[in-house]
């Protein structure tokens, strides 16, 4: 998508710190983190939010899922525990429209979140 920020970030475009890639998706740090650890992991499919998944995205969902896991290993939060979140449109605060998964970790997380 040529107006996409993180499409951008995927064709090296706009600079990111990168912490993982592999043929399906990319992670990188969050520019603004909310968390000593704060990566986002991004399919390299444009698909806008969870409301865009289809069934045929289900393999690219479990790479999402497992680079999470591997990212959580790598910056040795996976034991001490670590949140996954996908804001969804305005009600779930999404400000990019290109599916990404937030990694928080480095501190106790709150519940409910705000
Ligand atoms: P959302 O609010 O859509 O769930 O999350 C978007 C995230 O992208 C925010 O946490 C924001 O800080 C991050 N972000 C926005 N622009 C950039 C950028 O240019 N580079 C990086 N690395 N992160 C960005
Ligand atoms: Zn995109």
């Amino acid at each position: 998508m040529d107006n996409c920020l993180f499409c951008k970030i995927i064709k090296g475009e706009i600079p990111a710190n990168k912490v993982y890639e592999n043929e399906h998706v990319l992670a990188f740090r969050d520019i603004d983190p909310k968390a000593p650890i704060h990566i986002l992991v991004i399919p390299k499919k444009h698909i806008k939010s969870i409301n865009e998944l289809n069934s045929s995205d289900k393999f690219l969902a479990g790479e999402l899922i497992l680079a999470s896991k591997k990212i959580a290993i790598d910056e040795g939060i996976n034991l001490k525990g670590f949140r996954t979140i996908f804001n969804t449109n305005d009600d779930g605060g999404q400000t990019v429209y290109h599916i990404h998964m937030h990694i928080m970790g480095g501190r106790q997380m709150k519940w409910p979140p705000g």
